[in-house]
């Protein structure tokens, strides 16, 4: 067992299991000879892998038919630029639900192709953040997309039901969401989600795209940003990053054998609901500003009284192998980040450590 239990927002921990199978196989995959990493993208044994992580993927998440999965060079941010290059019809409109920074991200990259119209916000209650209900939002019905984020990774902001949109396409952004919880693909028109938070190493990223929606994107749109032209080429119309690819399989692999996504959804909940009851129990020395109805139960984000105090939590929190708690350098404070990969000893020691500290000071 690794002595360091690593609490960061992403890239993020991987399963032991995951990293010492890479490991073994490292100089000879699957009795090639060569390094998984050595090997072409378009030969036979990698096939085995691109299919194997679609077909895993698929049973994982329950991905109906009429859904195309992609496999996607870069992160999520690239996202941001695809979906309205291949959502946008002649009209360019979408809405946006803002709810914190990568939301707001989304929308500011979807502005250079089209109009954004922001039909929801994050609003602050009683000192608490949360999101109006959907009957107070401005949505658009004509509009082409309207794109959320279902986890805000920053603030750990997360949305316990889906947004429904009718006709109108939903778009959602479930980097740090993905494969946390059960969720009903046939709500959704596009999923899409770097791997290296919840399921992998950074460089890939997967889109789950409903088959009418891979269309002709928007005139002069580069090729590799096409969904059209990567549905087309089977994610493989250049050299995608193949040991990321890997990486994902066998993660993906490691979380069926581990009982699949309802499973991890039943702990997820479990170990963010154990912390956030430490952080109200703590009469104010824990501060958490989301409301519970909107509660991450893959960030769960905290201050405490001073800066000065925050750091003294950090400092002895990395002293004991508790480490990478530090928050977004935009809210600061402290953002321990639960994703499916990190033990249930980590989150135990965390809670134990954040009950004995409080005590302390
Ligand atoms: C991390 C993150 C991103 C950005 O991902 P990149 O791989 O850096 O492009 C976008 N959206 C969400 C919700 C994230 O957590």
């Amino acid at each position: 067992m690794r002595k360091n239990f690593n609490f960061s927002a992403g890239p993020a921990v991987l399963p032991e299991e995951v990293l010492l199978q890479a490991q073994k196989e490292m100089l000879d995959w699957n009795g090639t000879g060569v390094s998984i990493m050595e090997l072409g993208h378009r030969g036979s044994e990698f096939k085995t892998i691109v299919e194997e992580s679609e077909a895993n993927l698929r049973e994982l998440m329950n991905i109906p038919k009429n859904y195309r999965v992609l496999f996607i060079s870069g992160g999520a941010t690239h996202q941001f630029s695809m979906v309205p290059l291949n959502l946008y019809s002649a009209k360019k409109e979408a809405d946006y639900i803002e709810t914190g920074v990568w939301s707001k991200k989304a929308a500011a990259e979807a502005k250079h192709f089209g109009e954004v119209n922001v039909a929801a916000e994050v609003i602050k209650e009683n000192g608490l953040f949360t999101v109006p209900p959907q009957s107070k939002w401005s949505l658009n019905p004509n509009a082409d997309y309207v794109h959320y984020t279902p986890n805000e990774t920053v603030e750990g902001i997360e949305f316990q039901w889906v947004p429904q949109t009718g006709k109108v396409p939903l778009v959602a952004d479930m980097t740090s969401f993905i494969l946390s919880r059960p969720v009903d693909v046939n709500q959704f028109g596009i999923i899409y989600a770097g791997a290296q938070k919840n399921m992998g190493q950074a460089g890939i990223s997967v889109v789950i795209i409903r088959d009418d929606l891979i269309k002709d994107p928007i005139p002069g749109t580069p090729i590799l940003y096409s969904y059209q032209i990567t549905a087309e080429h089977h994610s493989l119309y250049n050299t995608p990053p193949t040991y990321s690819w890997y990486i994902l399989n066998l993660v993906l692999r490691w979380m069926k054998q581990n009982g699949g996504v309802k499973k991890f959804a039943e702990r997820n909940e479990r170990r963010a609901m154990k912390l956030y009851q430490i952080i109200d129990k703590s009469k104010g020395f824990y501060l958490n500003t989301v409301h519970p109805d909107y509660r991450s139960w893959m960030n769960v984000v905290f201050n405490l009284e001073t800066p000065e105090l925050t750091q003294l939590f950090l400092d002895e929190a990395k002293k004991i192998g508790l480490k990478y708690l530090k928050g977004h350098r935009l809210v600061g404070g402290v953002r321990a980040s639960l994703y499916n990969a990190m033990p249930d000893e980590g989150v135990n020691q965390l809670a134990e450590f954040m009950e004995e500290f409080a005590k302390r000071y």
